[in-house]
């Protein structure tokens, strides 16, 4: 049964939503969180996620304070390195071509080490990415691209843990209970209409906070903002994000705000299922292609595969896998890479061909022009400068040499038996156009003027990501942004803010 009335409502029930609803419960609010999905599908995006989340540590004291569990000997057997408020800064600015929003990403990589540390102390614990973000060489794992820690159990470890100390802290949750609209007049806005088992009733708050992601799950509005193509891909995650947030705020007089016409997007199996699979969770992407060559259906290669970390170019290469004819790519590999390639690529559901000369290997390729392929994969050989030494846990230079299409680090011939392909499409993550909020997480409307009332965090907050996205920090600004959101409506709520 919904209440008729609670101080705070959060819309949504992921990673923002749910930081959300416990920094409004630390100012004595009595919260309500809607979430549209059902109790076995909570948990939006945030639930498909590895849980890897970006944060400034200036050392390995920084990383024991959030994980007390590291041994000496991991310690001692690994060189975390640090990654620093500048760092994080550079990288935001770098990978969205300076566009972002620098109050945003102020608040974002300040906010980052305190908010894991706030999260840690209601019941979040936290790991390093030994699996993901570090190789090991000459016997020690060394960590790269700004990446260290993720949630422990993964999305779905985080997603418990934050609802175990929502419970705790006597947060409700009404499931099923999709938010359809916003109730708003002069004083701004002062509840939600919500649907539920087929009725709709109104709640009324003294602080709303949507938290309902973007709009990746609607082919109408992909197609609307992202351009043509966009209703051909396939959504990573959530089938309930499908931009009801964002249109409910903007019928209220919020600002749109961001790049609308921009997503997280990433190589996907070009057979996986429309929507995301919790049981597969993010193990349809296929994220060693830097170790590859990636090939379209003409048989040639369309993008520097090396050009930079995994961390800094996947988040973008969905869409360049979006642009091939078809909307797909294979990535092909060597004997001499395969032991670096990712845990995904060992799931069963996986679009596979092996072979053990390259003339067999072309002609495996579905829907590929196997002399062109051929052709491509021999002159990208010719070019590799092997002279230079392969290290996959810097940007080593290796490059190729004369080609239209360079690959700039990590490229290695593809020579040596067995040869493997994995055949990609374009996956779509989370969109990053959205609403405007302040530094305490308000909805700005179109006068530029606070929304009295209205909050917003997570994927729907525009201004932070343009273009491309440096990995690991989607559940990072959910946090921080959810964080801030959540305080502001709880002291509305009491008056005190
Ligand atoms: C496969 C995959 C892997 C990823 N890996 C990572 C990673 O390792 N690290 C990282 O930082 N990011 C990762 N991301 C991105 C990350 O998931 C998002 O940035 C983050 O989880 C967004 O959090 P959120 O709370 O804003 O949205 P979500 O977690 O998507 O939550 C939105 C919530 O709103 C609910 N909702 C929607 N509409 C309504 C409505 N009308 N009424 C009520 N509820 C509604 C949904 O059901 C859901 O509960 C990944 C995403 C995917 C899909």
């Amino acid at each position: 049964m919904l209440p008729e009335t609670v101080d705070v409502v959060v819309i949504g029930a992921g990673n923002a939503a749910m930081c959300a609803a416990l920094a409004a419960r630390e100012h004595g609010a009595s919260v309500l969180v809607l979430e549209r999905a059902p109790e076995a599908e909570r948990g939006g995006n945030t639930r498909f996620t590895a849980g890897a989340i970006r944060c400034v540590y200036d050392g390995v004291d920084d990383l024991k304070a959030l994980m007390p569990d590291l041994t000496n000997e991991e310690i001692a057997n690994t060189d975390f390195g640090t990654y620093t408020a500048e760092k994080f800064h550079d990288d935001m600015g770098r990978v969205t071509e300076y566009r972002a929003n620098p109050d945003l990403v102020e608040l974002l990589v300040d906010r980052s080490r305190p908010t894991l540390r706030w999260m840690r102390a209601k019941g979040v614990r936290f790991a390093p990415i030994w699996g993901r973000q570090a190789f090991k060489v000459d016997g020690r794992f060394k960590f790269w691209g700004g990446l260290t820690v993720e949630a422990w159990g993964g999305g779905p470890g985080l997603v418990e843990a934050l609802f175990a100390a929502a419970a705790r802290e006597g947060i409700a949750v009404a499931y099923e209970a999709r938010a359809v609209s916003l109730v708003a007049g002069d004083d701004g806005v002062t509840g939600v209409r919500v649907r539920q088992g087929g009725r709709t009733r109104e709640v009324r708050a003294k602080s709303v906070v949507i938290a309902a992601g973007g709009f990746e799950a609607n082919s109408e509005m992909r197609t609307r903002y992202l351009g043509p193509g966009w209703d051909l891909a396939k959504v990573r995650g959530s089938r309930f994000n499908t931009g009801d947030g964002i249109r409910m705020a903007l019928d209220v007089g919020a600002m749109p705000y961001g790049n609308w016409s921009g997503c997280h997007a990433v190589g996907w199996d070009r057979n996986a299922p429309e929507f995301g699979d919790l049981a597969v969770g993010d193990g349809f992407q296929k994220h060693s292609y830097p170790f590859s060559i990636m090939l379209n259906a003409n048989g040639e290669r369309f993008v520097d595969e090396g050009a930079d970390f995994r961390n800094y170019t996947y988040a973008k290469y969905g869409r360049v896998i979006l642009n091939q004819p078809n909307q797909f790519a294979w990535q092909i590999f060597d004997r001499k890479t395969r032991h670096l390639l990712r845990d995904e690529y060992r799931i069963r559901q996986v679009t596979k061909v092996q072979a053990d000369t390259l003339e067999d290997l072309v002609r495996k390729l579905d829907d590929v022009d196997p002399v062109r392929a051929l052709r491509t994969i021999l002159a990208y050989n010719a070019a590799v400068r092997t002279d230079i030494p392969f290290d996959p846990n810097v940007k080593d230079g290796r490059c190729t040499e004369g080609l239209l299409v360079p690959k700039s680090n990590w490229a290695n011939t593809i020579d040596e038996p067995p040869f493997e392909a994995y055949a990609v499409t374009c996956g779509i993550t989370f969109t990053f156009g959205g609403l405007k909020v302040d530094g305490e997480g308000r909805v700005i409307d179109t006068e530029g003027q606070p929304i009295p009332g209205l909050f917003a965090a997570g994927e729907l907050v525009g201004g932070l990501f343009y273009f491309n996205y440096p990995g690991g920090t989607g559940l990072m600004s959910g946090a921080v942004f959810g964080k801030i959101a959540g305080t502001g409506a709880g002291r509305r709520a009491a008056g005190t803010g």
